[in-house]
């Protein structure tokens, strides 16, 4: 994972004021690996690095955290402002004089007919509007029932079935029966192919011709990876496109495609599509998708939190005790308490990538909670200056003494013991590298 890679990679940094052009290239090449990895495309790839290397190089450093999480931060913000900046993404455009009309392109089972239906329901429920679907899939059989279907389930009108009717036809039917039946707005789902052909091109033209829509959204499979360019691009040369939706962003993928087609068009991602269900349309989040792409949690809360409230001083007090390969049981306690301030264990656990429901749940089930924290401090609150600046000397006799002064087994006090050992083993490596704290320890 990019975490290991980058880790490795600021191994080898010291302390420094600034990132320099050496530093951000070597970060550069594993966010590279990473983005091909999310499905961007290369092209998009180099531009995007491009970018980010301006910016990275000659930032501060935070000292709380590690260069590579700060890193990894500018990305995210590159990629956020690349995917169309924070904060509310424009809506659907339907005001205007009724019937409006919204074009729904895209290739054969990108999702058109569900989003369709989906856009359909959004506009009803929370826009209010009266909202007619129209299938102009002449193509494949049962395209028409599947969307009339979908128009039931969802309670919105639904444009008749007229057999050997063209799909220009059907699409100057649909909106003259919008007018004259009062609906706000026409939704006009049209045939795909498997891929991009000058006659599905002509098609959509000609229907966007006779309705003039006012928004003609790009429906791709959130799964497209590296086709994602050539599909945005050839749709966007011939139709005026106002807005993209990705589908199945509910799967595998890492939602690389989104960046691609954005960068390629500059259009607005409007939604994303999470589910095969009515509801299961999302307005587009940048910050979402960029954490996604990165495929870092929300790492980039994490050392915006770090940068915030991690004590500084204390911070880099132990740095030069560990530099020193001194941690002990104090400094344990002390990072407990940092732990605390950021949130508690759940806090980070949340904002760390890979840590899903399951696994959070199996962590508590395991103890590894806050409570734990705040046993962990019992324990070492229960131990004398001398045994917590010289953990050996605890035998059993202390740990007993210890055990029953903080109301935990012995069994507690010597999982305490052990994973301080195992912490000082491992500070001891960040701090030769003349790094460390809590950050240090995370990206280590
Ligand atoms: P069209 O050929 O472009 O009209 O594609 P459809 O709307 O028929 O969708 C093709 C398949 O993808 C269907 O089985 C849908 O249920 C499914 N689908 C569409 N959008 C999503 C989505 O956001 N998530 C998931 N999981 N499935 C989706
Ligand atoms: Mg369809």
């Amino acid at each position: 994972a990019l975490t290991e890679r980058l880790g490795g990679v600021f191994d080898k940094l010291t302390g420094r004021g600034v990132l320099s052009e050496k530093d951000v290239d070597a970060a550069l090449r594993e966010i590279r690996v990473a983005l091909l990895e999310a499905d961007v495309a290369l092209p998009v790839v180099k531009d995007v690095v491009a970018k980010i290397r301006e910016r990275a190089v000659g930032e501060d450093v935070i000292r709380a955290v590690a260069p590579g999480q700060q890193v990894v931060k500018i990305v995210h913000d590159a990629l956020v402002d690349l995917l169309g900046g924070e904060g509310e993404q424009p809506g659907l455009m339907v005001e205007g004089e009724p019937p409006v009309a919204i074009l729904m392109a895209g290739l054969q089972g990108s999702g058109k007919t569900t989003t369709s239906a989906k856009l359909a329901k959004r506009l009803q429920d929370v826009h209010k509007k009266k909202v007619l679907l129209a299938s102009l899939d002449t193509r494949r059989p049962a395209a028409m029932e599947q969307l009339q279907q979908l128009a039931g389930q969802v309670g919105v009108g639904f444009l008749p079935i007229m057999a050997n009717q063209r799909a220009v036809d059907i699409a100057k039917r649909a909106m003259n029966a919008g007018k004259l039946q009062g609906y706000d707005v026409v939704i006009l789902d049209t045939a795909g192919r498997t891929s991009i052909d000058e006659d599905m091109m002509a098609e959509a033209k000609s229907i966007a011709d006779v309705t003039r829509p006012r928004e003609t959204l790009l429906v791709a499979d959130a799964l497209t990876g590296q086709d994602a360019v050539e599909t945005a691009k050839r749709f966007h040369e011939r139709l005026p496109l106002t807005g993209l939706v990705l589908t199945r962003m509910d799967g595998d993928g890492r939602g690389g495609a989104a960046l691609s087609m954005r960068h390629v068009t500059g259009l607005p991602i409007k939604f994303l599509g999470v589910s095969e269900k009515p509801d299961g349309l999302d307005a587009f989040d940048a910050k979402r998708l960029a954490g996604r792409i990165l495929g870092r949690g929300d790492i980039v809360s994490l050392v915006e939190k770090a940068a915030q409230d991690v004590d500084q001083d204390k911070a880099e007090r132990l740095a030069k005790k560990m530099a020193k390969g001194k941690f002990d049981l104090d400094d344990l306690r002390e990072q407990f308490g940092q732990l605390k301030k950021m949130g508690g264990l759940g806090g980070i656990m949340g904002m760390l990538p890979g840590m899903n429901k399951a696994a959070k749940s199996q962590m508590a089930a395991a103890g590894m909670d806050d409570r734990m924290l705040s046993r962990q401090e019992a324990i070492i609150l229960s131990m004398t200056p001398q045994e917590r600046a010289k953990p050996e000397i605890l035998k059993a006799s202390r740990k007993k003494r210890i055990a029953a002064g903080s109301g935990v087994t012995v069994a507690d006090v010597n999982k305490l013991i052990k994973m301080h050992r195992q912490m000082a083993d491992m500070m001891k490596k960040v701090g030769k590298k003349g790094r460390g704290g809590l950050a240090g320890m995370m990206g280590g």
